[in-house]
């Protein structure tokens, strides 16, 4: 897709450093990255996100990726463990409309950066979403 940054980097236009590449995606490292080794996992055909249609084959293929980028990054960078995140829509921080997936290492007493604050919402309002999400 034109003006896509993630296509540009796929078909060579803009440099990236390529540490996984097959048929079907690249594991490229992130140029800003949140910690040392944060890798994302861009498939080579443009999907916007993880919700527009791509093929089942093709999202699994993009997490076994991530899984073994995420052990790569624990045998050669001593990472303790990894973060796979996945942005979907400019509110969940998504920057770049192309879907990938993060895989970010994680170090002994370094920063937590993917986290949430528990809250307690009570059984009557979980129940009411309940709900509404349910089958
Ligand atoms: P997201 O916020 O989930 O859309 O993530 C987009 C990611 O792409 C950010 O972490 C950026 O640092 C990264 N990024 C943007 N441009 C490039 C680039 N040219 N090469 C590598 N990573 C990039
Ligand atoms: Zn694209």
């Amino acid at each position: 897709m034109e003006n896509c940054i993630f296509c540009r980097i796929i078909a060579g236009e803009i440099p990236s450093m390529r540490i996984y590449e097959d048929q079907d995606c690249i594991a490229t490292l992130d140029i800003g990255p949140a910690a040392k080794g944060h890798t994302l996992i861009i498939p080579k055909k443009h999907f916007a996100d993880v919700t527009d249609n791509a093929p089942e084959a093709l999202l699994g293929k993009l997490m076994k990726v991530a899984a073994s980028v995420g052990m790569r990054q624990k045998e050669r960078l001593s990472a303790a463990g990894f973060n796979i995140v996945q942005n979907n829509g400019e509110a969940a921080g998504q920057t770049v409309p192309h879907l990938h997936i993060h895989v970010i290492p994680r170090y002994e007493g370094g920063p937590v950066m993917v986290a949430w604050e528990p809250t307690d919402p009570g059984m009557d309002a979980l129940q009411e979403v309940y709900e509404i999400l349910k089958d």
